[in-house]
């Protein structure tokens, strides 16, 4: 039941090996038909070929927009062989089964890759009649064999010589799921492509807007690497990029020396890059399993350095180092001094690649310092993708406001617009206290906010920092007063917080009875 192949088409653009393939074909005495270009090149190396044209008495027209869209093509491809009335139409209609087609598509991606693409040449690289054929061969599997890889190639070759001319029922039908996924990634790449010409006259909003939501479907990501593990070392797991991620992110990282990434350590990564990176001044962030455990700002890296680690000594132990300015060898060897899975930083002068030299297990990751954003965040539901704009909201001051009696002094500002900052990287409920730019307690992941006010104010006690007059930021309101009688016992003189509770007055009259500063930011920056 598996056809002898008499017939093969061969159209393709990437022309890699289709000679060979050819060739090989041309062995075995199957008659070969081919487009213009295929046909050209083919006939040039001295082999035997039919243009599709003369095959069809239908010349190539319109500037090659229609080649192979015709019945003897199509009519070919698709006749079920089994099918008494599909052979008697294919007699009736003089139409001689194709039994091979070899189709790669034009090469969209390639002529869309660069910032000045002309919509004209973009829209002449949507190949038609490519996937048509692609896709009528792959339906038809059952009697066709339908090559878009060329590195497939061979291995059908391989197969039609041992198996006396003909392919197997399950490479056919293995081709053809990869047939359908080439045409897929196609079409996603052009609705990608065209989705991105929405907006104001080419260029995109700020925020995306519900209509572009689609395009999540049809974004591309290339693989970047598969991994040991997942999370857990019973999963499986692989690290993709999309095709055009900003440059600042985490995924364009240049490894410069250490140990394969594991999928921890990437997540991990990127929440320290991406927090670091929102501060102007030099900073440092430490991150443990998601969550910052140290960040601090300072004249240089080694003082944000010892600032954050200060927060929680135990914590930073095996933790993801982040700094927004190059390390320099000072850095780097306090730095070395610690257990440290992955430093990420800008650059890394040459004297600190040498002090990290000594230690090939750290991770060093190089990212440029820019300002891009991804466009959407992904949280996988079961049986469903959760898809939001991500949380870019930075609160200026002049926003903010204050609801106690008490002013808030310059000093005051400061830490509390700090604080604030680290408050939007830390896991819901988050209750930071902060000082001189560095945090002084993080209380992460909670399921009440009293407890991690209480948290953050037992980790400052065990660093043996003290928290009098430090400002606290909570990523979301007070729901109730008890939070912040936690924060004042603990030695909070300001806080910071959205507002927006039912019992916003209980609250504000809270801190103006223990006679502490109160701003609101009426934004919430919940994290999950
Ligand atoms: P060639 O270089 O052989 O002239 O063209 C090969 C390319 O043409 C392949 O990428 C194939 O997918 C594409 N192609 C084949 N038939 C048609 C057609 O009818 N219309 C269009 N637009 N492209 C086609």
């Amino acid at each position: 039941s598996n056809p002898t192949i008499k017939r093969a088409l061969l159209s393709v653009s990437d022309k890699t090996g289709i000679l060979e393939l050819a060739k090989a074909l041309a062995e075995q005495g199957v008659e070969i038909l081919s487009t213009g270009g295929t046909a050209k090149l083919l006939s040039e190396k001295g082999l035997v070929v039919k243009e599709v044209s003369s095959h069809t008495g239908f010349p190539e027209i319109m500037d090659g927009r229609v080649k192979t869209l015709h019945p003897k093509i199509h009519g070919g491809i698709l006749a079920r062989r089994d099918l008494q009335s599909h052979l008697d139409a294919m007699k009736e209609h003089g139409i001689g089964a194709i039994d091979l087609v070899a189709v790669n598509l034009y090469p969209f991606d390639k002529a869309t890759a660069g910032d000045k693409v002309k919509l004209e040449d973009a829209i002449e690289n949507i190949d038609i009649g490519g996937p048509a054929m692609v896709r009528a061969s792959a339906k038809n599997y059952t009697g066709v064999t339908i090559i878009v890889d060329p590195s497939d190639y061979g291995k059908v070759i391989d197969e039609i010589k041992a198996n006396s001319g003909a392919t197997t029922l399950k490479t056919r039908s293995g081709l053809a799921a990869k047939a359908y996924a080439h045409t897929a990634r196609y079409d996603g790449a052009i609705a990608a492509f065209l989705t991105s010409l929405q907006g104001t006259e080419g260029v995109l909003e700020d925020t995306p807007t519900r209509a572009e939501y689609p395009e999540v479907l049809s974004m591309q990501f290339h693989k970047v690497q598969d991994m040991r593990y997942g999370e857990n070392p019973h999963q499986s797991a692989a690290f993709y990029r999309e095709a055009k991620a900003p440059v600042g992110l985490l995924a364009n990282y240049r490894q410069l020396q250490g140990k394969e990434l594991s999928f921890n350590n990437i997540a991990d990564s990127d929440a320290a890059w991406e927090c670091v990176k929102t501060f102007e001044a030099a900073a440092c962030v430490i991150i443990k399993h998601a969550n910052p455990c140290g960040v601090a700002v300072a004249e240089g890296p080694l003082n944000a350095y010892h600032k954050a680690f200060k927060t929680d000594p135990t914590s930073a132990f095996g933790g993801i180092i982040a700094f927004n300015r190059s390390v320099d060898e000072s850095t780097a060897q306090a730095v070395a001094k610690q257990f440290v899975e992955v430093v990420i930083a800008p650059a890394f002068d040459e004297s600190a690649r040498a002090v990290f030299a000594a230690k090939q297990n750290v991770r060093l990751l190089e990212i440029p310092v820019e300002t891009g954003m991804h466009k959407f965040d992904y949280k996988r539901v079961g049986g469903g993708l959760l898809v939001q704009s991500p949380d870019e909201r930075n609160v200026q001051q002049s926003e903010i406001k204050v609801v106690s009696k008490r002013q808030p002094t310059e000093q005051q500002w400061n830490d509390l617009m700090f604080a604030w900052r680290c408050a939007k990287f830390v896991k819901s409920n988050a209750i930071v206290f902060c000082k001189d730019g560095m945090t002084m307690g993080v209380g992460a992941g909670q399921m009440s906010r009293v407890d991690s006010a209480r948290i953050a104010s037992i980790k400052a006690q065990n660093a043996g920092l003290t928290l009098a007059d430090s400002a606290v930021a909570s990523d979301a309101f007070f729901p109730f007063r008890d939070g912040l009688d936690v924060v004042v016992d603990a030695g909070a003189s300001c806080v910071i917080q959205p507002g927006g509770s039912m019992r916003d007055e209980e609250v504000i009259s809270a801190a103006d009875e223990r006679d502490i500063v109160m701003v609101l930011t009426g934004v919430r920056h919940f994290r999950h």
